[in-house]
């Protein structure tokens, strides 16, 4: 038995044991215990991950990367190319996948999007949809060049490939480090929220003229979801993940020039939290994503303008998805929960085969266990990530990971 007395998320009225055989779920009966604080979720899907390997090792590497998201629930994890030598090519994706043998999590290369993330030159996408490579992405860096995105796009789509966009306009993002509104107080540089929102725009219109699927990363302005919410009315092939902080924390938290809590991009106000979290619910935004960006402590106790952007996030994404889901008695939606971790990732990573699936008899036992009701602390020191740069450090939450499988096989158990 690989879990006793556990709710389903489909189902959370009935209280279940699940057995495994052979990797897939081979029965699933009603449990003798009356009352469970436990919920089997499928094992989550995150489309945003920064491994740091090869080249940023200090931070973070593949094996403790993979582990870190098998603490998180994650069985699947989409490596962002940003690394050093950036993933350009089909030799570099194959040292990746040969990095990610035997780790704690399934680990799919995303492919640059331009050679060298340089914004210059776009990649070989024919070569690398050959090995395997569904995603392309330049992120950390926005590809500036409307030609090369309506190429790539057109590429695409052809073969359902997905182009991953880190939207920032290099002229009015500039060196920003903080949202517009606490900027100029701080004495640091704004990103301006219009940097995002004309970026998003302008790939809808080139998504929707070459047909190519555009995935927009870390939304984190209302108009930015505003602008999502028309062109998905439209049917527009475009889809979008959001950041457990960016649904979470707001630039208020930015009272002094102090790099731990800045990201990009950064943290918004209040009225864009509020947006963010609707437009999960409401499907406007598809997925959380994490944005896992571990830092060495150095590079985060510095200044606003002088400290790497970025937080770790595995093993808070499913804390602070849950809070989005919990109805005004704390009960959580878990069925959405699912729907934003694993069901919508995995489909539009194109793993939704082996990854994602329902809970039922027959299929892989990729299961993540979640405990919830009691009250923990989140310390970064304890987490299984490098790094520790969580921005909820001390926060409680009602939310933690038991227990994670990949087709049966223990790959976090929290004992
Ligand atoms: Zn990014």
């Amino acid at each position: 038995m690989i879990a006793e007395g556990v709710r389903l998320a489909g189902a959370p009225d009935r209280i279940v044991d699940i057995e495994v055989a052979d990797g897939r779920i081979a029965h699933i009966r009603p449990s003798a215990r009356t009352e469970s604080s436990r919920v089997a979720l499928p094992a989550f899907v995150d489309l945003h991950t920064h491994l740091r390997e090869p080249g940023g090792e200090e931070a973070e590497d593949v094996a403790s990367g993979a582990r870190s998201a098998a603490a998180g629930g994650f069985a699947d994890v989409f490596a962002m190319p940003n690394t050093t030598p950036a993933t350009d090519t089909v030799e570099r994706v194959a040292h990746l996948r040969t990095l990610a043998g035997g780790v704690s999590a399934r680990v799919h290369p995303i492919a640059a999007a331009t050679l060298g993330r340089l914004g210059g030159e776009l990649v070989d996408v024919e070569a690398l949809r050959a090995a395997g490579v569904r995603v392309f992405s330049d992120d950390g860096s926005c590809l500036d060049d409307a030609k090369l995105v309506a190429d790539l796009l057109s590429y695409l789509a052809k073969f359902g490939g997905v182009f991953a966009q880190h939207a920032q306009s290099s002229q009015l993002a500039a060196s920003g480090v903080a949202n517009a509104r606490v900027a100029t107080g701080l004495g640091v540089a704004p990103w301006p929220l219009a940097a995002e929102e004309n970026v998003i725009a302008r790939d809808i219109a080139l998504a929707e003229r070459t047909g190519g699927h555009l995935h927009v990363c870390h939304v984190s302005t209302a108009g930015s979801v505003a602008i999502l919410r028309a062109a998905k009315r439209r049917g527009a092939p475009v889809t979008a993940e959001v950041t457990p902080h960016h649904l979470a924390l707001t630039d208020d938290l930015l009272t002094t020039d102090s790099g731990e809590f800045k990201v990009n991009p950064p943290l918004r106000s209040q009225s864009d939290v509020d947006a963010l979290r609707h437009a999960l619910r409401d499907g406007t935004i598809d997925v959380v994503a994490t944005d896992h960006a571990p830092h060495p402590a150095a590079r985060k106790t510095l200044s606003l303008t002088d400290a790497a952007f970025g937080f770790t996030a595995l093993e808070t994404a499913l804390a602070m998805t849950a809070e989005v889901f919990e109805d005004a008695n704390k009960r959580v939606d878990w069925a959405s929960v699912a729907r934003v971790l694993a069901h919508r990732p995995a489909a539009i990573g194109g793993i939704k085969a082996e990854a994602g699936r329902p809970i039922r008899v027959g299929e892989p036992a990729t299961l993540t266990i979640v405990r919830y009701g009691e009250n923990f602390t989140i310390d970064g020191a304890r987490h299984v990530s490098r790094s520790a740069n969580t921005p909820f450090q001390g926060r409680q939450t009602r939310y933690m990971i038991e227990k994670t499988l990949i087709d049966g096989a223990v790959t976090y158990s929290r004992d």
